[in-house]
């Protein structure tokens, strides 16, 4: 056993390419994600968390983006692995789920199909196993009637049960981390609390560590054990949750507390 951590990011620094060379967007990011913890990442829009995360899963087009620093996944600098190797890394250490899950959907194939070719290409399953298996991520993820919705399209969900059939894609690989890109956002308030309250079942069912964007510190107080306040490109604050939230010192942090109800 070990106590690494299960991602650490050391001075991450994510550039474009511009008309006349690099912007920099994100600059020297450094945090842990423990095992079974939740570390929150808020900040206003344009604070650059899309792209810490983009980073994080090396999903920026390479030929316009630089990436620098350290991401360590198990131990493992995926900055210096090969995009196959990445592909590996992908399907199954760390999955990502985003704010609109139509657009990670296909909406031509069943939501069943998505999630058993997953489990066929990921973990080998044959078809009649990845339909069972199928089926029982959509009920871990507590979709009713789970068994009689394989065969419908992603249409035919609403935007909640949508984000509740990417949260089962993403548990098909058993990932280790799981990356939310403020995946309640698009969600009415009530569909929102629904699905913050299941990733929390989820992590302790499966002892799963999340990394969770968020704009919102009313949900940072609800899930995160640990936050990293990021301010235009910067990381300006980081600590355990409750201290952020009773000593938080830059006056981004300050303002956005004051917004808390
Ligand atoms: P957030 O997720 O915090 O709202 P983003 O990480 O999406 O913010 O964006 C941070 C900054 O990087 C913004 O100024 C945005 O315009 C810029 N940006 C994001 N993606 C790209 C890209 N592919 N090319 C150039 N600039 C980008
Ligand atoms: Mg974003």
């Amino acid at each position: 056993m070990t106590n690494a951590p299960v991602l650490s990011v050391r001075n991450l620094t994510t550039s474009f390419r511009t008309g006349d060379g690099w912007k920099t967007v994100v600059r020297n990011i450094s945090f842990d994600v423990n095992a079974g913890e939740t570390v929150a990442i808020v900040g206003e829009s344009g604070s650059g968390k899309s792209v810490t995360s983009l980073s994080i899963m090396r999903l920026l087009a390479q030929g316009s983006s630089r990436i620098e620093g350290e991401v360590l996944l198990n131990g493992q600098n995926i900055l210096a692995l090969s995009e196959k190797e990445m592909r590996g890394v992908r399907g199954n250490d760390v999955a990502m789920i985003f704010q609109e899950p139509m657009t990670s959907l296909n909406p031509i194939f069943t939501i069943g199909r998505q999630i058993s070719e997953v489990l066929i290409r990921h973990k080998g399953m044959t078809q009649t196993e990845a339909r069972a298996e199928t089926v029982r991520l959509l009920e871990k993820v507590r979709i009713p009637n789970a068994s009689s919705r394989f065969d419908e399209y992603p249409h035919q969900f609403s935007g909640g049960m949508r984000q509740r059939v990417m949260i089962a894609m993403a548990l098909a690989s058993k990932p280790k981390l799981l990356i939310a890109d403020e995946p309640t956002t698009a969600l009415d308030v009530t569909i929102q609390g629904q699905i913050l309250d299941l990733i929390k079942i989820l992590q302790e069912e499966e002892g799963m560590s999340v990394l969770f964007i968020t704009h919102d510190m009313g949900v940072v107080a609800e899930i995160a054990d640990r936050t990293i306040v990021m301010f235009r490109g910067d990381q300006v604050e980081a600590g355990a949750t409750e201290d952020i939230f009773l000593r938080g010192q830059h006056p981004y942090t300050r303002a956005l507390l004051s917004a808390v109800p």
